[in-house]
């Protein structure tokens, strides 16, 4: 006996336990694909996800086999956030925008037994059946209240166990959820997400400067559940006793506000790319959102621009910047301003908040530079100053930090020999640890021999009046190695020529970081979770005449 605390386990039956004994009153909100409200409560949701536990583990899952699951945003998924697990399961959330056949290779991957899926969504399982063989699959009535034959129904799974259910013994570092990375820049990798990590990262969650979430909050993830456990909120929501409002498959723009209005959201979550398209239908529709007191808008996946964390700050939605990967569950950093920057003019304030912030408790931040010129893969690297300047690659570790990825022996680079994640993402760091994410080392566009950030860029554009998104890629050069070409999407109503934008730009920008080409498109691509899809316009544009 050492003499000291408890070893006390951080797993996810506790906090199942404790959201049915502490805020069994508080609502959970879920919408239905045909748009109608469904009302429940921690209370109701604690006694079904026990139910689904009894009835996973009656199936004959044992611990550390992955259930599938293929669901919306709705109370039905949170039942199996905790229902699964719970049970010893590892609940892998399958990305239902991704295209059929990498669906069942990502499902063939992880070895996934069941299947839980939602009734409206059966149509795309359908489209890869053939290629998967799941011992059985779930359906939960969501859209419509029968199930086809051939499937498990989901209520008669839960009406056919007693509620009285034993946990099995679980160890705090066993399996409980499984995400596989967006594939933004590369085939999809599986990361397993232990009860102790989600447990810790809880906690981090209801800190002031991540979401500063309690249970006096409303709290709306926009993230898909199924794109990094919707940054945690779905558990960190549970422990903590806050309100739920899940929007099932309406993400658009007015559905959102509309829902933030009617329930009263304190808190939303979304990538970048959803609040330009609301940012887009509030200016669209002046006063027909109100939104006061502010609400806070927790925004990651990609940098939002400055000027969308200036413009949404008019109509009451404050962003809240937070950097983070599936790997990391996902968050690494969050800020926003210290307290003595509160005299500060606005325009500094704002260049502050646009920063990705500084590292989260426990996790531990490191930029590290090829030492001598060049990045030469395996070179020995050191690590470089934290002076607000100086570039280098982040590399990262700590309690929810994922230590491989499932099965993918090839991925082992990714991790250091003394034990930090490189994560591909190039950064300063300034004295008061605040980060800025420069760009993807992908991404970069290679000009030359210098390294050019379309982030800057593209963020700086989408401070044009006339500019409602920009995206900017490399190219190749025949010269240059890279240039950058930025694709954009004009305002309803506007014009602006390349030559003005360049103009813009120059303002800012040196003379050999300025895009060599503009493109004009409709839309820009988006990945499964929203972000701009960099691979496609890269594609798309590969053989760019620069000579024209
Ligand atoms: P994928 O790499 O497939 O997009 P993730 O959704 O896990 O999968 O994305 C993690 C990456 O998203 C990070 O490595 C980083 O490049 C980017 N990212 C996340 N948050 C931010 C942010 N606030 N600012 C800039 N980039 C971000």
């Amino acid at each position: 006996m050492r003499g000291t605390m408890m070893d006390f386990p951080l797993t996810l039956p506790t906090i199942l336990e404790r959201s049915g004994r502490i805020f069994p009153r508080v609502e959970l909100v879920s919408r239905k694909p045909d748009k109608s409200i469904v009302r429940s409560c921690y209370g109701t949701f604690y006694r079904r996800a026990r139910r689904l536990a009894a009835a996973m583990t009656k199936l004959g899952l044992q611990s550390g086999d992955r259930v599938a699951s293929m669901m919306w945003n709705h109370i039905g998924h949170l039942e199996a956030f905790f229902g699964v697990p719970c049970a010893g399961g590892i609940l892998h959330t399958l990305n239902l925008r991704l295209h059929p056949q990498e669906i069942a290779g990502i499902a063939k991957h992880a070895g996934d037994r069941f299947l839980l899926i939602d009734d409206v969504l059966l149509p795309v399982y359908e489209k890869f059946r053939e290629d998967v063989s799941f011992e059985r699959v779930i359906v939960v009535p969501y859209g419509f209240n029968s199930v086809p034959e051939g499937f498990l129904s989901y209520e008669e799974l839960l009406t056919g166990v007693s509620a009285e259910f034993q946990y099995p013994a679980i160890d705090e570092n066993d399996g409980a959820s499984m995400c596989f990375t967006s594939g933004t820049t590369g085939c999809s990798k599986g990361v397993i997400y232990s009860h102790r990590a989600l447990v810790l990262h809880s906690f981090c969650c209801g800190l002031v400067e991540v979401f500063g979430m309690s249970q006096s909050d409303t709290v709306l993830p926009v993230a898909p559940m199924f794109h990094a456990n919707a940054w945690g909120i779905p558990f960190a929501a549970t422990m903590l006793g806050a309100r739920l409002v899940l929007p099932g498959p309406h993400v658009d723009p007015e559905s959102i506000l509309e829902l933030m209005v009617s329930e009263r959201v304190t808190i939303a979550c979304g990538v970048p790319t959803v609040w330009i398209a609301i940012l887009d239908a509030l200016e669209k529709n002046p006063g027909r959102w109100k939104f006061d007191p502010p609400i806070r808008v927790v925004c990651g996946g990609t940098a939002p621009p400055v000027e969308l964390i200036r413009r949404l700050d008019r109509f009451g939605l404050q962003i809240k910047h937070l950097w983070g990967m599936t790997e990391t569950t996902p968050i690494g950093t969050s800020g926003g301003l210290r307290a003595y920057m509160s005299d500060w003019p606005d325009h500094k304030k704002y260049e502050v908040r646009a920063k990705q912030g500084w590292p989260a408790p426990f996790v531990e931040i490191r930029l590290m530079r090829p030492e001598g010129p060049g990045t030469v893969e395996g070179k020995k690297s050191c690590e470089v100053p934290w002076d607000g300047v100086t570039t280098g690659e982040i590399e990262i570790r700590g309690p929810w930090v994922a230590a491989s990825y499932y099965e993918s022996p090839d991925q082992a680079h990714r991790w250091t020999a003394d034990g930090w994640f490189r994560t591909g993402d190039v950064a300063t760091m300034d004295e008061d640890g605040y980060v800025k994410i420069v760009d993807r080392a992908k991404d970069l566009v290679k000009s030359g021999g210098e390294w050019i950030s379309s982030v800057d860029l593209e963020n700086a554009l989408m401070g044009h009046p006339a500019v409602k998104e920009a995206c900017v890629v490399g190219i190749p050069h025949p010269r240059w190695q890279e240039r950058p070409l930025a694709a954009v999407v004009l305002k309803d109503g506007t014009q602006a020529s390349p030559e003005e934008l360049r103009a813009f730009l120059a303002e800012s920008f040196a003379r050999w970081q300025l895009p060599d080409a503009f493109v004009f498109l409709d839309a820009i691509p988006r990945t499964s979770v929203g972000k701009f899809k960099k691979i496609a316009l890269r594609e798309q544009f590969a053989n760019w005449n620069w000579d024209s």
